[in-house]
């Protein structure tokens, strides 16, 4: 194993057969070695950063009906919300006074999020303040729409893989297709946003050969930013007595990622969080480099329950902020509040 990983630090490489055989083979001590060793390429690339990111939970009302998501358009029990574009800039302002320079805008595929209205936004927010950056994470869009949004301003985009396991994919996400999802991800890369891709671990049904085939599929896509964090069940879907993933998986796939794309911007996913109290300090150790906490209302917090026991709810944006902020610096890093862009990116 230690040569398997000696050949990946070095070749930033692996193949997929190479990859199934570490995951499978991995002792404890080998995996610290493979934290450490991403450890150093994250030091290499980033020093001791981390990027914090203004998350904004902009509508739980969705279209699709992913299996494992709570706020799929069957569940009934969700308490449905959707924030109005001056809730929205209401959020960014707070935000930047609290010193955030990326505003992510996340939320279910919601069409009331017309080209228009995020149009309207992203250049009001982008008039308004010449040092932040936009992410969008708003699920499956046409390319012209994601041309559109992109001119007027947004940056990045999120639009996790999930698994490619095409048929787990098919069976989880009645009615889309992962070739839809790839496509889309190709758009993005030739507009020019930042993309983000990523995938759950611990969906039932998932086996090693699957992660290797998700590392695979993120290795060519060469995404700037990947997020990765376990499945957590909630209990208003359909997959509410499976078991999820763990800790532990999502920490050994994080030092994995870093050392294939070594300078990928790799959040500590609130997932982690969620599923280990210290699950965000040990995933920076293990190359990960961007946090996003919570910006939105208060009371819409609650609501945008994609998973069970979500982490820092009832905190204020301040509090949350002082209290993440103070983990990074004992575990020994440093928090950054700049805009923090993927080092091999420039606006097209
Ligand atoms: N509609 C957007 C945003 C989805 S929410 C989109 O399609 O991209 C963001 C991510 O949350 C999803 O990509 C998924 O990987 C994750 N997620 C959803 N339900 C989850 C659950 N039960 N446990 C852990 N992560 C979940």
């Amino acid at each position: 194993m230690r040569y398997l990983i000696d050949k990946l630090s070095r070749e930033n490489n692996l193949s997929q057969e190479e990859l199934e055989l570490l995951l499978g083979n991995l002792s404890c001590e080998d995996r610290d070695y493979l934290i450490e060793k991403a450890y150093e390429v994250r030091k290499k690339h980033y020093g001791d950063t981390v990027f914090f990111r203004g998350l904004i939970e902009i509508s739980n009302i969705c279209k699709c009906d992913c299996f494992y998501c709570g706020i799929r358009a069957s569940n009934k029990k969700a308490n449905r919300y959707r924030l109005s574009q001056d809730e929205i800039l209401e959020c960014c302002h707070r935000g930047y006074s609290l010193g955030y320079r990326t505003f992510v805008f996340q939320g279910g595929e919601d069409s009331y999020f017309s080209d228009e209205i995020l149009e309207s936004i992203i250049k009001t927010l982008k008039s308004e303040y010449s040092d932040i950056a936009i992410t969008l994470s708003l699920g499956e869009r046409g390319e012209e729409s994601f041309e559109r949004l992109y001119r007027a301003g947004a940056d990045r985009y999120l639009l996790r893989h999930e698994t490619v396991n095409e048929e787990l994919y098919t069976k989880l996400h009645p009615k889309m297709s992962l070739e839809n999802r790839k496509k889309c991800l190709e758009s993005l890369k030739s507009i020019g946003y930042q993309v983000g891709s990523g995938f759950l671990i611990g969906l039932p049904g998932l086996k090693l050969v699957d992660y290797a085939k998700d590392l695979v599929f993120l290795k060519n896509l060469r995404p700037h930013m990947v997020g990765i964090g376990p499945f957590i069940p909630h209990e208003d879907t359909p997959l509410k007595d499976e078991k999820g993933g763990t800790a532990y998986d999502t920490i050994t796939l994080l030092a994995i990622i870093r050392l294939l794309l070594p300078d990928v911007l790799l959040p500590a996913t609130t997932a982690l969080g969620t599923i280990d109290p210290k699950g965000r300090e040990k995933g920076f150790k293990a190359g990960a480099n961007v946090i996003m906490p919570n910006l939105s209302p208060m009371e819409c917090r609650k609501k945008y329950a994609l998973y069970n026991g979500k982490v820092f709810l009832g905190k204020e944006s301040a509090e949350e902020k002082l209290k993440i902020e103070n983990g990074i610096l004992e575990a020994g890093f440093q928090p950054i509040l700049t805009r923090g862009d993927n080092i091999r990116w420039k606006r097209k």
